[in-house]
């Protein structure tokens, strides 16, 4: 994740201002422990970060199926439709039939050949129409026919999101459970390491992390630089972090930087089995 420079960097220099200045005998271990909080709380954030971004996956696939059920209902609907036309159209030809029956009757009745003639358009007529009406019926037919292969497409792709679906709210419903039994594990320890640290450091900490989207208040010194903002830090101050006689914090972003040999000779860094599992 990016850094991301806070709001206003003077005012949070300003409350660790008197925390510079302080030569602590133990400030190496109170480093070391807040560094040791750090890693927990971030573990802590991403847990809640894994948790919350599985329901909205279920919730888009949610989404998702039910757009599908519309898209049948449609087709389906559609498919009605035509029939309902299809019948029609027949119940024309159907009449056109009758009439020209009708008309023929009516033809060696008649007595002069301009009620003939007459007589003879109108069955020409009906005759047109009856061939349009099958016209229309083998569009009709030919279109529901499309309409079907369409919603067959769908049911199948609705067959896979339902079954989609119901891995992820498993999945959802373990990540849930597990994630919950690790952060209150974390939660606790978070406690106990807060509970090693100077009160004044402390509040420092947890004034500095809400500025950063990424919650990092302590980071280490990677290439030179401060891996929170990635600014480069002088060559003097990299030298007072690393002998860590002194709190310095990074004078770009207000973070509080500790050298990346604090913790691990003498701290393991905290773990989780769900973020491992779930990574990527
Ligand atoms: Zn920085």
């Amino acid at each position: 994740m990016a850094a991301v420079k806070g709001k206003n960097g003077t005012t949070k220099k300003s409350y660790l201002q008197g925390l510079q200045g302080m030569n602590q005998e133990h400030l190496e271990e109170e480093l070391r422990n807040l560094y040791q909080l750090q890693r927990i709380d971030s573990l802590i954030d991403e847990i809640r970060t894994l948790r919350g971004e599985l329901p909205i996956e279920v919730q888009e696939l949610e989404h998702t199926i039910e757009n599908l059920k519309g898209r049948i209902d449609k087709q389906n609907e559609e498919v009605v439709n035509l029939e309902k036309m299809i019948s029609d159209k027949k119940n024309t030809a159907k009449d056109a039939t009758a009439l020209i029956k009708k008309y023929e009757s009516q033809q060696s009745k008649v007595r002069n050949n301009r009620e003939y003639e007459s007589l003879s358009k109108e069955i020409e007529f009906q005759k047109l129409e009856i061939q349009l009406s099958e016209k229309r019926v083998k569009e009709y037919k030919a279109a529901i026919i499309t309409k079907q292969e369409l919603a067959t497409q769908s049911e199948a792709v609705l067959k896979d999101k339902n079954k989609e679906l119901k891995i992820k709210k498993d999945e959802l419903e373990e990540i849930v459970g597990e994630t919950e039994k690790e952060e209150k594990a974390l939660l606790k320890k978070s406690a106990e390491a807060q509970a090693n640290i100077d009160p004044t450091l402390l509040d420092a900490y947890k004034r500095i992390r809400p500025n950063f989207k990424n919650g990092l208040a302590v980071v280490t010194v990677e290439r030179e630089a401060c891996s929170g903002c990635f600014v480069k830090i002088p060559p003097q101050r990299q030298t007072e972090i690393t002998s860590h006689k002194k709190l310095v914090v990074c004078e770009h972003c207000g973070r509080v930087l500790v050298d990346k040999e604090i913790l691990d000779e003498k701290k393991k860094a905290p773990t989780s089995k769900v973020l491992e599992n779930h990574a990527g």
